[in-house]
């Protein structure tokens, strides 16, 4: 195993191991859950040089050591609660463990020893481990945390009444509190920004789908009406275009023989195969039912026209077969525009050339240039 699989393998596990107890359709009680389950982690990790502190200084260290080892206890069972649900409660035991544990040693080892600053770090951990709508868990925990802290530097001597090792202990004590401190509000810190970085990103995503879903028909896959919209208003801004108007023939007898869904499956296959034959010369949209609108900038007249012959013929080729069920063609009403036009003319001799199609026999195009309309 190379040192990249084993460092993937660490990232995934815990990855694993923050998500305990989150629930896969979950977004709100997410963020609290892996933040206790990380915040659990870390810290005990953090305290496990501590118990091995205490142990190495037996018997002295005893009442320290046990409680010290009871908080990892007290965290093993919050991991198991989160992972049945019970996420709030999960918290509280988590938090309140710690500010006990930590009050404890504050008093045992005198203030001097730095525990109590650990306090500072509790405060902050309920806004990470409680969600926003717990605000009362929040405040109460904060205040707590304050008050506790207050009554340790007011009313605790820093003096060790316990025993002589704990005086002699108390620098190192102090110096590797305030760095397990500053660096406990670091991860919170960093889990805080890397958190909402995460959640930027996601909405972002969200969004982007969100958007290509609401301009997308979800049948045929081509874009739908909203999709094709700012595309009509920005194509007569650059030059001439064309706008086609395409409708099946007798789409109504396919849905009558072979059912709506057989009728679907065919609505869609016509949508690809136009989307083929048009290519990268027009942009095609549903219009809505069996009707289709393809937008083309650019070309004259005639090589619209082309075009869509020659879509028209592709259509026939592949659904034109006249003893098949399933027989389906086109007729296409063209409008040439000059550029500036308006889209609603060019949409309107569309229709009336589509019109015109149908009633000169269907499986036609029927093209046309739309008036330049003096504006002066
Ligand atoms: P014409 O050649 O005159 O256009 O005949 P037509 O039968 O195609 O026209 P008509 O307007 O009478 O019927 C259109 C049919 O298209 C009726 C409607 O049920 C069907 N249709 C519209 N949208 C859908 C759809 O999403 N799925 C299916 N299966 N059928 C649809
Ligand atoms: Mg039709
Ligand atoms: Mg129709």
């Amino acid at each position: 195993m190379t040192t990249r699989d084993a460092l993937e393998r660490l990232r995934r596990g815990w990855v694993a191991v923050s998500h305990v107890g989150v629930p896969p359709l979950s977004t709100g009680e997410c963020r609290s859950v892996i933040a206790t389950n990380q915040f659990m982690v870390y810290a005990s990790l953090g305290t496990l040089p501590y118990v091995v502190f205490f142990l190495a200084h037996w018997p002295q260290m005893r009442q320290p050591a046990i409680t010290a080892t009871s908080l990892l206890l007290w965290w093993a069972i919050a991991f198991v609660l989160n992972s049945r649900g019970k996420y709030a409660l999960a918290s509280t035991v988590a938090l309140f463990f710690l500010i006990a544990e930590m009050t404890n040693l504050a008093h045992w080892f005198t203030t001097a020893s730095g525990f109590h600053y650990f306090l500072f770090a509790g405060g902050v951990l309920g806004f990470l481990v409680f969600r926003p709508s717990q605000w009362p868990i929040r405040a109460a925990f904060t205040l707590i945390c304050v008050a506790l802290f207050l009554v340790a530097e007011a009313a605790w001597p820093r003096e060790s009444p316990h025993h002589e090792f704990a005086a002699s202990a108390t620098p190192i004590l102090l110096v590797a509190n305030v760095a397990m401190t500053v660096l406990l509000l670091y991860v919170v810190a960093r889990f805080d920004l890397r958190y909402y970085e995460q959640e930027r990103q996601r909405n972002a995503e969200l969004l982007d789908a969100a958007q290509v879903a609401a301009q997308t028909d979800a049948l045929t896959e081509v874009l739908n009406r909203r999709g094709i919209a700012p595309i009509l208003s920005g194509i007569a801004r650059r030059g001439d275009f064309a706008l086609a108007l395409i409708d099946l023939d007798r789409f109504k007898l396919i849905n009558d023989r072979l059912g709506h869904g057989a009728g679907d499956v065919v609505l869609s296959n016509v949508a690809r195969t136009l989307s083929r034959a048009v290519g990268e010369q027009g942009v095609v949209a549903r219009w809505g039912g069996e009707e289709f609108l393809v937008a083309i900038p650019g070309l004259s007249l005639e090589d619209a026209d082309a075009l869509m012959e020659r879509t028209r013929e592709a259509m026939e080729a592949e659904y034109g077969a006249p003893d098949s069920l399933a027989r389906v063609t086109i007729s296409v009403g063209l409008a040439h525009a000059p550029r500036y036009a308006g889209k609603e003319e060019a949409l309107r001799l569309a229709d009336a050339n589509l019109y015109e199609a149908k009633s000169s026999g269907r499986n036609l195009v029927v093209s046309g240039r739309l008036a330049v309309v003096d504006r002066d």
